[in-house]
């Protein structure tokens, strides 16, 4: 009976209601949550260097590509009011996903910066989202520091990562895979080191994966990104990547017994 975790990343000023609802409002629809990884000042100019020739971002549209501005959450008041109606539903987990977004942006060992990054990123989720309890973080590009991880032990946040980040933190459990354990009593480390649907894979191969994920694993976190069902910026969604994910929420959907949970909820922080 699998627990499972949706977790979607990169939600930013440039994120439109209408994209998140076409993914996830049947789940909304059943009354089932989502975690959303919200960037509060997500600058423009960022680019992906482990790709070859250094492409910008795919998460930024393309007619900010390149700009070498910061655009900021509150700034995107129809997005931001759609969330805060989900939040007061119980419907979304805002979770701080980095502060700009820049690539690597939280492997610095510069504490100094780093406790810059997470107070003024944090500043600007609760105004954006005055009503949410954030209290997960998932870093950029799933890249973080043994200091970045030190502080936010300290500051007592859940953390979603991959498994190769933890090695050089002894106090954090060393699992691996898709599971979740206790840092300290009411924080929990949350893994996955599989996102089951890119679209860089044939869509038909991702549904497989997920569907495999689930049927041999107790916790499952599905690490989407919503930008990668419209690559590149198309205004619909993709049609063979939509039919599988629409394929896999209607088995989540049929199977009651599976249930589908935030990190601070399966972290008992409510
Ligand atoms: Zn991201």
């Amino acid at each position: 009976m699998p627990t499972i975790i949706i977790r979607d990343d990169d939600t930013s000023y440039f994120t439109s209601p209408q994209r998140l609802a076409a993914l996830y409002e049947p789940l909304w629809q059943a009354g089932l949550p989502v975690c959303l990884a919200v960037i509060p000042w997500v600058y423009g100019d960022t680019r992906v260097y482990w790709s070859d020739g250094n492409p910008h971002d795919p998460g930024i549209p393309p007619a900010y590509r390149g700009s070498q501005a910061n655009y900021c959450i509150l700034d995107n008041r129809e997005l931001c009011h759609f969330l805060n109606k989900k939040v007061a539903a119980g419907l979304v987990e805002i979770c701080l996903h980095g502060y700009a977004h820049t690539f690597y942006e939280f492997i610095t060992h510069d504490r100094a910066a780093i406790r810059r990054k997470l107070d003024a990123g944090m500043a600007l989720l609760e105004r954006a989202f005055p009503a949410a309890s954030i209290r997960t973080f998932v870093p950029p590009y799933d890249r973080i520091s043994p200091v970045a991880l030190e502080e936010l032990i300290a500051r007592g946040f859940h953390i979603s990562t991959r498994s190769l980040n933890l090695a050089p933190v002894p106090q954090l459990p060393q699992i691996s895979g898709f599971a979740a354990e206790e840092i300290k009593p009411g924080q929990k480390l949350f893994v996955c080191d599989d996102y089951l649907f890119s679209h860089k894979r044939d869509a038909a191969e991702s549904l497989a994966r997920a569907r495999a994920a689930l049927a041999k694993n107790d916790l499952i976190i599905i690490s989407n990104h919503y930008w990668m069902f419209f690559h590149p910026w198309r205004s619909q969604p993709n049609p063979a990547d939509f039919a599988a994910w629409q394929a896999l929420l209607h088995d989540l959907l049929m199977r009651e017994e599976w249930r589908i949970m935030t990190f601070s909820a399966l972290a008992g922080g409510g």
